[in-house]
């Protein structure tokens, strides 16, 4: 337990979208490891709070900081406050993202638009700031080996196509491309950047595909490993990514979906 406590011991994060589901999860457990975590939320104060105050019962340390991950000003702010409360940003989870599903002929240019922002270009918003800020950072007293980690969170469907799925698939597609380019760009500086692809895990996200016993079951047939995500496997991920242990793992994705992106349909021969 103590060498778990000590993952993340003096590091900082942020973690996007944080009130809920994965982010939730995610902020709670590098608070666990010792982290302090500046908890973003878009819309809902009240998750987010009752998170900063959970985390702050058990000698944690963390804050709510309100910001539209679509938005420059708010990203810069984001930072802003975040820098401000805890002094050094190690950590970026960049892990805001929203469906609006439609078949294509049916899909307005709004709810298109509105998930590529949010989805793709605050990807490229936060981290792009986080860079900024792991450069200017000084190099001496760094808590980890890295000069910063960025975590992006991606989803099976960066790989496997998803009709009626087009603006969600598109932006993931690209977040895939947009991880492996930036840890490219950024490694020479120190800095790691992943990502994450989590199959189903059971979040507001997704309700519909897991609410209902005959939505379970269909769901479950594209899931090799034969049971639908928590957020706390992804969250166990996002913890070792960030830490020293992951020293030497910049540029990959990392799925966590019990073997949905292993083509389930072939299982039998084909
Ligand atoms: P969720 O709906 O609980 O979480 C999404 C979070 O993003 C929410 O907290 C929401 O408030 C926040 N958000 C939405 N718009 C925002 C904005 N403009 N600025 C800042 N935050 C904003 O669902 P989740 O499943 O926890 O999703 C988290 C991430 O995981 C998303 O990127 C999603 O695409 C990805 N993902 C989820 C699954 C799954 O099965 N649940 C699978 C693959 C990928």
């Amino acid at each position: 337990m103590a060498a778990k406590a000590s993952r993340l011991a003096h590091h900082t994060a942020i973690v996007t979208g944080a009130s809920s589901g994965i982010g939730l999860a995610i902020a709670e457990a590098m608070a666990a490891a010792g982290c302090a975590v500046a908890v973003n939320y878009h819309s809902h104060a009240e998750p987010a709070q009752e998170l900063v105050d959970r985390i702050v019962e058990q000698g944690g340390r963390a804050i709510a900081i309100q910001a539209d991950v679509s938005k420059e000003a708010d990203v810069v702010r984001l930072f802003d406050e975040a820098a401000r409360a805890f002094g050094r940003i190690d950590v970026l989870v960049s892990n805001s993202g929203i469906q609006k599903d439609a078949a294509i002929a049916d899909l307005s240019l709004d709810d298109w638009n509105t998930v590529i922002d949010i989805n793709l270009t605050g990807q490229f918003l936060c981290a792009r700031e986080a860079v900024r800020r792991f450069r200017a950072q000084p190099t001496s007293g760094r808590p980890a080996r890295s000069a910063g980690v960025i975590i992006t969170m991606s989803s099976v469907h960066e790989t496997i196509p998803w009709a009626g799925h087009i603006n969600y698939a598109s932006a993931k597609g690209g977040v895939h491309m947009f991880t492996r380019t930036l840890a490219q760009e950024v490694a020479s500086d120190g800095i790691r950047v992943n990502a994450i692809a989590p199959g189903a895990i059971k979040t507001p996200i997704n309700r519909d595909a897991w609410e209902s016993n005959e939505e379970l079951t269909k769901l479950l047939r594209l899931i090799p490993y034969g049971r639908i995500g928590e957020p706390g496997d992804v969250a166990k991920a996002a913890v070792w990514l960030a830490s020293d242990e992951a020293d030497y793992v910049t540029g990959t994705t990392l799925y966590i979906d019990g073997g949905m992106s292993l083509y389930p349909e072939f299982r039998d021969n084909g």
